[in-house]
């Protein structure tokens, strides 16, 4: 696997005002074309510090990519400094000298003097044109690495990557397929799902396995690559199957689901509706349902009940069950899933009623603690969870618990 490294430009990447997404962006496109991304630097407008970071990239790195500093100002160093690394001359080009000049001619303004700085190349280097912006590109072969340097602003250099150096790479990487799966998790840990998975992901070299955590869910991403695309589905195949063995019913899914579209696909599937009745997540359930298009078909009513007047009034949760047991019990939870499923006449009701903090906490109930029932017409489940962190987080766990508690009802 060809590898690459990218150097930001800039010292405003530096500061806490910008930040660096070139190369995020980069990574992302190289990954896709089978290129290793080994490390990224961001370094400032300083000529020594550039100096040295080339230096390096060109040691190590098959692949370098800069983005920034291409501009005419005299803090734009970029072409100098590779100049001088390379040993290579600038030259006047007369031609983008000339494009440069239309260009100002066209907005009707004298071209300042200093632009002409950006028709300086370097010697034997490929100029990639700037459609959106002044600074042109280079690219240039030294030895066994492909030097190239982007202009910093994403809307040029994103263009000038896809359509000039995109297909120079994929030519240097040869038919490489790389094909990738996302297996989603949830009800792990992230040092439990490593735990689980790192014996069996760590045995291939090929597929590469990564674990991301998000949200309270993980993903594990498995990057397979081949010269022929079955032969890196059947890689994947194969790692997916001894994962599902290891994982199996914490894996929400294994393409790319969200939780909610793997839940409204199986409500959907079976033609069963679903109501919901929040108490501390206020809404968040039913606003992850409907963010499936398509959720009316399954969804039919949402109740914030936030009040115990209310859960009295619109779900009929007793009072007596209210004074004796808290609204945040389990037999609350269970009436108001009760509740709401009579309520909207729908086959599943969900009621969930915690303690997201930070206040409001005791010994005996402290923050976080979340009960959620799921009722049909046969049973109410209830489960008692205490989540840890604050008050964002156990809202978007609480979320995600009430989904998978459907969706290990359904399946
Ligand atoms: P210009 O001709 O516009 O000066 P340039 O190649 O000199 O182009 P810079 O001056 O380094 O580019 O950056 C111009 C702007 O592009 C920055 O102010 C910033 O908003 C954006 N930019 C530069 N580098 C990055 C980066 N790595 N990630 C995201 N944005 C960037
Ligand atoms: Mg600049």
């Amino acid at each position: 696997m060809l590898n690459a490294e990218i150097i930001a430009i800039g010292s405003e990447m530096l500061t806490p005002f910008r930040v660096d997404t070139n190369s995020l962006w980069l990574t992302e496109r190289l990954n896709s074309l089978g290129i290793d991304v080994k490390l990224k630097t961001v370094v400032g407008d300083d000529e020594s510090r550039l100096e040295e970071a080339i230096r390096d990239a060109l040691r190590r790195s098959e692949i370098i990519i800069s983005t920034g500093g291409l501009g005419p100002t005299e803090d734009d160093i970029t072409r100098k400094i590779f100049a001088r690394v390379l040993k290579r001359h600038l030259v006047l080009n007369d031609e983008i000298l000339e494009r440069l000049r239309t260009r100002f001619a066209r907005r009707n303004m004298p071209m300042p003097e200093i632009n002409s700085r950006q028709a300086l190349v370097m010697e034997g280097a490929e100029i990639l044109a700037n459609r959106n912006g002044t600074a042109p590109g280079m690219m240039i072969q030294e030895g066994k690495c492909t030097v190239v340097m982007l202009p910093g602003p994403p809307r040029e250099m994103r263009p000038m990557f896809d359509e000039a150096i995109a297909p120079v790479l994929k030519q240097r990487v040869g038919d490489l397929v790389i094909l990738r799966r996302k297996f989603s998790i949830f009800g792990l840990t992230e040092s439990r799902t490593d735990e689980l998975a790192a014996p069996v992901y760590l045995k291939f070299k090929n597929p590469v396995t990564t674990i991301l955590f998000k949200d309270g869910q993980i993903e594990l991403h498995l990057t397979a690559q081949a010269r022929k695309s079955a032969d890196a589905e059947k890689l994947l195949d194969e790692l997916g199957g001894q994962l599902d063995e290891v994982l199996g019913e914490y894996i929400f899914s294994r393409r790319d689901e969200t939780l909610e579209e793997v839940v409204g696909d199986l409500l959907r599937a079976r033609g069963y509706t679903i109501s919901t009745a929040e108490s501390c997540t206020g809404g968040l359930v039913a606003g992850k349902i409907t963010e499936v298009s398509g959720s009316s078909d399954y969804f039919l009513e949402g109740v914030v009940s936030y009040s115990n007047e209310s859960k009295i009034r619109i779900l009929g949760v007793p009072e007596a069950m209210i004074i004796e047991h808290g609204a945040v019990s389990e037999p609350v939870a269970k009436a108001m899933a009760e509740g709401v499923r009579k309520l909207a006449n729908s086959t599943y009701g969900i009621g969930i009623t915690g303690i997201a903090g930070p206040g409001g906490g005791t010994e005996e109930k402290p923050v976080g603690l979340v009960y959620i029932a799921l009722a049909d017409d046969t049973q109410t489940t209830v489960r008692k969870l205490i989540f840890p962190g604050d008050r964002q987080f156990i809202r978007t766990l609480a979320v995600n618990s009430a989904l998978d508690l459907v969706r290990r009802r359904i399946s």
